[in-house]
């Protein structure tokens, strides 16, 4: 389902001083020494386009550093007076717009743990109705794509057409990698739900250290992200918040260098030809595919059928064990990874256990379908 937005392009608001767009500064405002010294570093790379930092800091626990407050404004006036780089805060309540907006902040963004509220997007969004300014979105903590898209929703309802999307990445249940998983679906899911949308890229935040920094930042690109925001600091060892993952800006230019551009249109008519000639071969085995879908679905409903007529239950667990064992091994051979088998694998077999349901529930009375359904 396709949303309709209205959003202005990303290059309406906001011009990339060098490719890929990045939004760059310590995750904390701490004092006016560190953020403006870090801004003269971001701005002397000549990569950074605007100059992120945290004023107002959502805290897990109290007693933490909860963000300088108010008097960074003051600090990230002079930054932009300096340096000439437009600023960017995240906002958590109505008077934090106001004084945001009041102290001429050029972009505002919704953190990660105020966009699971509704309740708190709200009172951002009517905050902003009626002024003129770029808000982004960060994804909620938890992976859930119609609360990211409720809240842009909301932001964009109150009159906010210079919006974007920023993935931060989410909490997950086992310890990965990261700090955020990236689950990039999410993020793609997005992508397709509001195909103008901008969405900026958070390595910071998905990485929770420095190594994995261009790993993402490189994976965000090639997923035709429209830029970055990524912390850093001058010098992040005594970093009060996040020290693990910001960079200096040295080393923050360097990760930028290393990173490949790619094009998202084809340029060249031999590129072209190659690739629609690759594309079509594509179409081809995906109707195949649904071809050879729709046969194994008539056999599950013949299946259905027999198990209703013999009273056999629909899920037998040895069954599905042995389709995993014979299937997966199969799969390496094909040079399938075995995750994505055992997902294409979960997602027909519980499809065909949704058909044969239906199945066993066919005349059923109206009162026992009702239970069933509701189940
Ligand atoms: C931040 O950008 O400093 C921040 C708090 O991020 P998030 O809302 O993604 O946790
Ligand atoms: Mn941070």
């Amino acid at each position: 389902m396709k949303l309709d937005l209205n959003i202005q392009p990303l290059e309406s608001w906001i011009k990339a001083k060098s490719e890929p767009l990045l939004i760059a500064g310590p995750c904390s405002a701490e004092t006016e020494e560190q953020l403006v010294a870090t801004a003269h570093l971001l701005a002397k790379t000549g990569k950074v386009t605007a100059l992120r930092a945290g004023i107002w800091k959502p805290r897990t626990r109290p007693g933490e550093f909860e963000g300088i407050g108010s008097i960074g404004l003051k600090w990230l006036s002079r930054a932009k007076e300096e340096t000439g780089l437009p600023t960017a805060i995240e906002v958590a309540t109505a008077k934090h717009v106001e004084e945001a907006l009041k102290s001429g902040v050029d972009i505002l963004w919704v953190g990660a743990r105020s966009t699971v509220n509704p309740f708190t997007v709200q009172e951002i969004a009517d905050a902003l109705r009626g002024v003129d300014v770029p808000v982004m979105v960060k994804n909620p903590v938890n992976p859930d794509l119609s609360l990211w898209i409720g809240a842009l929703e909301r932001i964009n309802g109150a009159g906010i057409t210079k919006l974007a999307a920023i993935h931060r990445g989410f909490s997950y249940h086992e310890k990965t990698a990261f700090r955020n998983e990236p689950m990039w679906d999410m993020a793609i899911a997005l992508k397709t739900h509001v195909p103008h949308l901008p969405i900026i890229n958070d390595p910071s935040h998905i990485c929770g250290n420095r190594e994995l920094l261009g790993y993402v930042a490189q994976k965000a690109l090639d997923l035709d992200m429209q830029g970055l925001m990524m912390e850093s600091h001058i010098d992040p060892s005594v970093a009060w918040t996040d020290a693990k993952q910001q960079v200096t800006p040295a080393a923050l230019a360097d990760i930028i260098d290393r990173l490949t551009l790619r094009q998202p249109e084809v340029k060249g008519a031999d590129l072209k030809d190659k690739l629609a000639e690759l594309r079509s071969q594509i179409d081809k085995i995906d109707d195949i595919v649904f071809q050879k879908m729709g046969e194994r679905m008539q056999i599950v409903e013949k299946i259905g059928n027999y198990k209703k007529e013999n009273g056999i239950t629909i899920l037998q667990v040895n069954r599905w064990e042995e389709i995993l064992n014979r299937r997966i091994p199969y799969a390496k051979a094909l040079k399938l990874s075995p995750e994505f088998a055992e997902k294409l694998l979960e997602l027909m077999h519980s499809e065909s256990i949704r058909k044969q349901t239906e199945i066993m529930n066919e005349g059923q009375s109206g009162q026992a379908q009702e239970k069933l359904t509701h189940a």
